[in-house]
C-alpha cells in the first residue's frame, strides 16, 4: 500500500487527481491535506468521500506540526505537493499569501518529509534517501516566462517567471531541487501547461467564459486575447503525474503539454459558438499588467522517456468540460456567490 499525502487535494487538479487515482489503484491510501481556502471545496470529493482508502485533513502546508503529525500517524512514504494559491491576477493584487503558501509551505513540507523517510545510513553525507519514496512538486511551465512566436519549454530552459505566482513556483522548484542536491531526497518536478476540465474555479478562463454564456454575461478578455497558451485536459495531467510517480528518474524534472496551443480570444470564441451565445458578449478590457505573450511545451521527455502521451484531443475534452458545467450548475452557483462575487466585481 503506497501511504501518500496529497496537499490541496480539495482544489481542481487535486481533487480530480485523488478521484482518478482511488479509482485506478486499489493499493494507493491517500491522504489529502487542505486548507480550504477560497478555491479548496469539499463538494469536489463528494463521490469519493467514504472510501476507506481516503482520508481528508483540514490543514495548512505551512504548519510544521500538523504536517509531522500526519507523518506520524499515517507513516506516509510519498508526497504529491498541489498545494498552492494559484491565480496569477490575485498574485498582482497581494503577493504576500503566494510566497508563504508556494515557497515556505513548500520548504516545509521537504523539511518534515526528511525526518520521517527512511535514509541510508551507509551513506556519507546525511544518508541519501532510499530509491522509491519521491517528493513530487507540482510546478507549471510559468516558470520559463514567456515565449516569442516560435520556440517551446525544455526543462534546461532558465526560469524567467514574470508574476509573483509564478516566482513563487519558481523558487518552490529550486527548493526541491536543493533537498536532492543537498539530502539526496528522491523527488520529480512536473511542469504542466493550462489544464482545463471539471471542478476548475469559475475564475480561470474556461470555466468564466462558460458560466458568463450560460448567464448572457459580458466575457471580459484581456488585452487583445491574443495570448497563447497550451492546453491540457486535467485528467491527462493526472495520468503524467502518476507515471511520473512511478517511473520518473530521481531528480528528474518533467514538461506534461498537450501541443495544443490556442489563443485565449479563440478558446472563447469557441465556446461562445459552443452555446449558441452572441460573440457580442466579448468585452475587451486593460491587459494584465506583465502578461506573459505565449507558452509552449516540449514534452518530448515525458512522451519518449516515460511513454506517457495525452488521451483527449480538444475538441473531445473542451465539449465534455462545457457539457460538464451546463448539468452541475448548483456546484458552479455555490462558488460564485458570497466571496467571489465581490472579487469578480472588483476586477471587471
Ligand atoms: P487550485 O487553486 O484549484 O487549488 C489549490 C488548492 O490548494 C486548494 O484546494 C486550496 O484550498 C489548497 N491550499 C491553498 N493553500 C494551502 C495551504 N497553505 N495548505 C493546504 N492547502 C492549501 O489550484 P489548481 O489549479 O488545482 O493547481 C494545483 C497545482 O497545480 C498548483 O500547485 C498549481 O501551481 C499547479 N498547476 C496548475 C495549473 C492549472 O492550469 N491550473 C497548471 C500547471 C500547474
Amino acid at each position: 500500500m503506497k501511504k501518500i499525502l496529497v496537499t490541496g487535494g480539495a482544489g481542481f487538479i487535486g481533487s480530480n487527481f485523488v478521484r482518478e487515482m482511488l479509482n485506478l489503484h486499489s493499493d494507493y491510501q491517500i491522504i489529502n491535506l487542505d486548507l480550504l481556502t477560497y478555491a479548496g471545496n469539499l463538494a469536489n470529493l463528494k463521490t469519493i468521500e467514504n472510501n476507506p482508502h481516503y482520508t481528508f485533513i483540514k490543514g495548512d502546508i505551512r504548519n510544521r506540526e500538523t504536517v509531522e503529525k500526519i507523518f506520524q500517524v499515517y507513516s506516509i512514504d510519498t508526497v504529491i505537493n498541489f498545494a498552492a494559491e494559484s491565480h496569477v491576477d490575485r498574485s498582482i493584487i497581494d503577493p504576500d499569501i503566494f510566497l508563504t503558501t508556494n515557497i515556505i509551505g513548500t520548504q516545509v513540507l521537504l523539511d518534515v518529509a526528511k525526518r520521517y523517510w527512511k535514509i541510508n545510513p551507509d551513506d556519507k553525507y546525511c544518508g541519501k534517501y532510499q530509491d522509491g519514496v519521491k517528493f513530487l512538486q507540482v510546478s507549471t511551465d510559468e516558470v520559463y516566462g514567456a515565449l516569442g512566436k516560435t520556440g517551446m519549454f525544455t526543462e534546461t530552459m532558465a526560469l524567467l517567471p514574470n508574476s509573483p505566482y509564478s516566482a513563487s513556483k519558481a523558487s518552490a522548484d529550486l527548493i526541491v531541487r536543493a533537498y536532492h542536491e543537498t539530502f539526496g531526497m528522491p523527488v520529480n518536478i512536473t511542469r504542466c501547461s493550462n489544464n482545463y476540465g471539471a471542478y476548475q474555479f469559475p475564475e480561470k478562463l474556461i470555466p468564466l467564459t462558460i458560466n458568463n454564456c450560460l448567464k448572457h454575461k459580458p466575457i471580459p478578455v484581456y488585452g487583445d486575447g491574443m495570448q497563447v497558451r497550451d492546453w491540457l485536459h486535467v485528467k491527462d495531467h493526472c495520468y503524467a503525474i502518476d507515471v511520473v510517480l512511478h517511473r520518473g528518474k530521481v531528480g528528474e524534472i518533467y514538461n506534461i503539454g498537450g501541443n495544443n496551443e490556442k489563443a485565449n480570444l479563440d478558446i472563447i470564441r469557441l465556446i461562445i459558438d459552443s452555446l449558441n451565445r452572441s460573440q457580442d458578449l466579448i468585452q475587451f478590457v486593460k491587459d494584465r499588467p506583465g502578461h506573459d505573450r505565449r507558452y509552449a511545451i516540449d514534452n518530448r521527455k515525458i512522451t519518449s522517456q516515460l511513454g506517457w502521451k495525452p488521451r483527449y484531443t480538444f475538441e473531445q475534452g473542451i465539449k465534455e468540460t462545457i457539457d460538464w458545467y451546463v448539468n452541475n450548475l448548483d456546484w458552479v452557483e455555490n462558488i460564485v456567490s458570497g466571496d467571489y462575487a465581490k472579487y469578480y466585481n472588483s476586477m471587471y
